[in-house]
């Protein structure tokens, strides 16, 4: 697994040893992922960890190792990491798009890519269904993020067509959950440590555009789906209900039992207007559906996050927000 140590990678790592996997590796540069993530597994039996950026070939003896599945997850995910890090994402996924491949390629294994809602952009079609191609702006701030995972998603059919790879396309719509980065900048966890911390909760622009957010136990359980059979995607894994990122705040903000000010914050550039999953695909060809509602998934994420400040508030306590603005 490329990308292991990550909010959705390491979950992703617990929940196959859960389901009886004998032995993971997960490679990962540690670049975003959470200070703890990669020793949280490390007691485990058959758990590896390889530090190691996946833009360069796999260091020996991982280099020849056989591997059954290739989960590829590695690319920074928050819009704060990836304008922080512009050419590194294009780069990740690209040429680490094209290394996870050729493992997969080289062992016969199953490749599945965590593929994103923003190959859509900004849509003009909504919901999204799989079939539509997307409005993305190829020179923007959030190019290098939209355009890398296009890019990815374009060189795993390709090794699909040219080298008969078998692969699995999975276009992850907003996922969260316990164990985000408090600081990652994303709308959930950052107005979870707004509220908890009686912070000012910066919604960008004027808070009506929409996401709908799925929690991570049901995106995992959409991505081991998509590892069985054959099938390529590409697939929405979502949550279909959508709600405005004012309402969001508001429903944290409750959840949390504060009284945090809501603060309007300039939106970011090209932010996608709404967003939301056509899900007849995965219910119809993976037999999964997300099962888990906000009043649930928000609720065991505020009270993570409460007890992840509580005991470390200073790591926790960053107080700006970039919304990547221009
Ligand atoms: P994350 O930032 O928590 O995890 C990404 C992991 O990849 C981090 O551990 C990071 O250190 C690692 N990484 C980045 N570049 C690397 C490189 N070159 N080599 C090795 N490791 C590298 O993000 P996440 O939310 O867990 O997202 C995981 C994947 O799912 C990403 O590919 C992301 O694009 C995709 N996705 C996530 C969401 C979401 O809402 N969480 C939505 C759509 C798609
Ligand atoms: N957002 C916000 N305040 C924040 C962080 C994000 O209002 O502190 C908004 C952001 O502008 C976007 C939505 O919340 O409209 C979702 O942002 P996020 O970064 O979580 O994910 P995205 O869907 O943009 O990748």
């Amino acid at each position: 697994m490329t990308g292991g140590s990550g909010f959705l990678g390491s979950r992703l790592c617990e929940r196959l040893f859960e389901l009886g996997a004998a032995e993971v590796v997960c490679v990962d540069d540690l670049s975003t992922s959470a200070p703890d993530a990669h020793t949280r597994l490390a007691h485990r039996d058959g758990y590896h960890f390889v530090e190691h950026d996946i833009a360069d070939p796999l260091p020996a003896p991982w280099r020849n190792a056989p591997f059954d599945t290739v989960f590829h997850l590695a690319s920074p995910a928050s819009p704060v990491d990836y304008l922080r890090m512009p050419t590194a994402t294009l780069r990740t996924g690209s040429q680490g798009t094209t290394v996870a491949l050729d493992v997969a390629q080289r062992c016969g294994a199953r490749f599945v890519l965590a593929s994103t809602s923003e190959v859509y952009g900004d849509p003009l079609e909504h919901p999204q269904r799989e079939q539509y191609w997307g409005n993305v702006n190829p020179i923007g701030p959030r190019s290098v993020y939209d355009e890398a995972k296009r890019y990815a998603e374009a060189l795993t059919f390709a090794y699909r067509r040219e080298r008969g790879v078998s692969i699995g396309v999975a276009r992850i719509f907003n996922t969260y959950g316990p164990r985000m980065r408090a600081d990652d900048g994303r709308a959930v966890p950052t107005f979870c440590r707004q509220a908890l911390l009686g912070e000012p909760i910066t919604v960008a622009g004027d808070g009506s555009q929409t996401r709908s957010l799925c929690y991570v136990d049901d995106t995992v359980d959409g991505l081991i789906a998509l590892s069985h059979g054959d099938f390529p995607g590409p697939v929405n894994i979502g949550n279909p209900e959508e709600l405005t990122v004012l309402r969001i705040a508001e429903l944290i903000r409750d959840l949390a039992g504060s009284d945090s000010p809501i603060e309007f914050v300039p939106a970011a550039t090209d932010d996608p207007r709404q967003r939301c999953p056509d899900v007849t695909v995965a219910r119809d060809r993976l037999g999964w559906s997300s099962t888990i509602d906000y009043a649930r998934g928000l609720a065991a994420t505020v009270e993570w996050f409460r007890s992840a400040l509580e005991a470390a508030p200073a790591a926790n306590a960053r107080t700006t927000v970039d919304t990547g603005s221009r």
